[in-house]
């Protein structure tokens, strides 16, 4: 099922997802060589939690951190640990909070330290592909007429965009229906109506876009090992656009 939020409920996800926008803030900066994921995880879950905030991700179905840390070869779902970052890793940052109830859901993909320009292309890529789905969007538009242009924005550039994968709705749930795929063709798919709120979300590879779960039951990897890169934010379509509630300022 479906559902629309009302202006009051999307004033409430505003809330989690300016509490998300912060942890990016914190976050960002310790994303450099040397440090470990549970250091960045720590980070995360303390500014949630000052803010008055709960991980949205911690114990769901038994996942055990804040967040989703995926690096190089990961394309979500990591999770942190001991590992420590290296100069020249792409580190996948995911996260989820909740505030009275509801959910917002975001993904960033930062270097640690220097990368070559083909690894900084394919982390922008995610971004610019997402922007490209959205800058799609006018009223009566569907899925497919957003899917279409993330997908074009990230093969054109000679990347794959990963299929198991795809972004959701978002509200009282931190995953709800419709899936919102990164690839598709204009015309296609459900209409998106005023209130429908969405986590979009390209997960971008390298190399082939096939990917497996590791023996731990979480960490999605490219099967090639190629690396790959995540970007995601939580959107509100409303009668005359949207507001990107998680969008960088
Ligand atoms: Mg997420
Ligand atoms: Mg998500």
């Amino acid at each position: 099922m479906i559902s629309l939020k009302s202006p009051r409920e999307i004033e409430i996800i505003r809330r989690a997802a300016e509490i998300l926008k912060q942890v990016f803030r914190d976050v960002k900066p310790a994303v450099v060589p040397g440090t470990t994921t549970e250091e960045l995880d720590a980070i995360a879950e303390k500014t949630i939690r000052k803010a008055g905030g709960e991980p949205a991700f911690k114990g769901y179905r038994g996942f055990p951190k804040t967040a989703c840390i995926s690096v190089n070869e990961e394309v979500v779902h990591g999770i942190p640990g001991k590992r420590k970052l290296r100069e020249g890793d792409v580190v996948s940052f995911d996260i989820g909070a909740r505030v009275d109830g509801y959910y917002a859901d975001s993904a960033r993909t930062w270097p640690a330290g220097k990368v070559s320009a083909d690894v900084a292309r394919l982390i922008a890529a995610a971004k610019d592909s997402l922007l490209a789905g959205l800058d799609a969007y006018k009223p009566g538009a569907r899925l497919g007429d957003l899917g279409e242009k993330i997908q074009k924005c990230i093969e054109s550039q000679g990347f794959q965009v990963v299929r198991d994968y795809v972004g959701h709705g978002i509200g009282r749930s931190i995953h709800e229906e419709p899936a919102v795929p990164n690839y598709g063709k204009a015309g296609q798919g459900l209409r998106i109506q005023p209130g429908l709120v969405l986590a979009i979300e390209p997960m971008v590879t390298q190399g082939h876009y096939a990917v497996e779960t590791l023996e731990d039951g979480w960490t999605v990897v490219t099967r090639d090992k190629k690396l790959a890169s995540h970007y995601e934010d939580t959107i509100a379509f409303l009668e005359t656009g949207f507001i990107n509630l998680t969008g960088d300022e």
